[in-house]
């Protein structure tokens, strides 16, 4: 048994000399960082691994992308997908509340990232896988069926793990994350990468951009209410509790967020 406080490359050598040339298969058990780490370490070594998430925080449970800092500056890096995913109610539903509507927010933003993905077909002409599109909507929309009392029942909760891998799969079918991260995942990066003193919760970032961009620049929101949905989860609360950013600070965000990377979203628009 390894421990690693995760989330940062700095760990990395530290945890590759442990793995490597073993003939193991790595459990990796924690939160979104400590999976992050391993996910990438166990690339790198070209090992097998099984995620056991502790909590449902976003779906780092099941990508081809982890999320680490270099340097105290954020990147996303391609790594292989675990061979299996474990995951324990009993231990999910004692995770904190706050990380579970974090989940909840990264996987209902596929909804956003879709648009933006429609939006560029539309536009400019980009192709659009359409198995990968269908898997990242079908992924969100169950949770959209749910309300703050739910939230440990089981049923919430298989949605939640089921949406979160089947997000995984969307990714890993395209080739790219474009079903899972349109313009509300460049802000998020932007915060992470511009203002690395103010960045929080991935998912709560990630919320906060969704409801902000539904609300000021979508013009077809297919009926679906995302900022009725976050105040009815508990989400907008607990929005407003983590973002250190007010509404006003939003479009001041815009310009950092298209030099993340290239992708044309609602942004490219305005
Ligand atoms: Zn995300």
């Amino acid at each position: 048994m390894v421990l690693i406080k995760g989330g940062d490359l700095m760990e990395a050598d530290f945890l590759i000399a442990q793995i490597k040339d073993k003939d193991a298969l790595i459990l990796a058990f924690g939160g979104g960082s400590v999976l992050d780490l391993v996910k990438y370490c166990a690339t790198k070594c070209n090992q097998p691994y099984i995620t056991l998430p502790s909590t449902l925080s976003n779906d780092a449970i099941y990508s081809s992308v982890s999320r680490l800092s270099d340097n105290g500056k954020k990147k996303s890096l391609g790594v292989q997908p675990p061979i299996g995913i474990m995951v324990d109610f009993d231990i999910i539903r004692k995770s904190p509340k706050e990380l579970l509507l974090a989940g909840v927010a990264d996987l209902v933003s596929n909804l956003s990232a879709i648009q933006d993905w429609k939006l560029a077909y539309n536009n400019i002409g980009e192709s659009i896988n359409e198995l990968s599109f269908m898997l990242a909507k079908e992924a969100a929309i169950p949770m959209l069926n749910y309300s703050a009392k739910d939230l440990f029942s089981d049923e919430f909760l298989f949605d939640l793990t089921n949406g979160l891998i089947t997000s995984g799969l969307s990714m890993m079918i395209s080739g790219n994350t474009r079903g899972t991260s349109g313009s509300e995942h460049l802000i998020s990066h932007a915060i992470d990468e511009f203002f690395p003193e103010k960045s929080t919760i991935h998912g709560l970032q990630v919320g906060w951009a969704h409801a902000y961009i539904e609300k000021h620049y979508r013009k077809n929101h297919e009926g679906i209410n995302i900022e009725s949905f976050f105040y009815r989860m508990g989400i907008t609360e607990t929005i407003q509790k983590h973002i250190g950013f007010s509404d006003d600070e939003f479009e001041s965000l815009i310009p950092l967020a298209k030099k993340i990377r290239n992708r044309y979203t609602v942004f490219n628009t305005l």
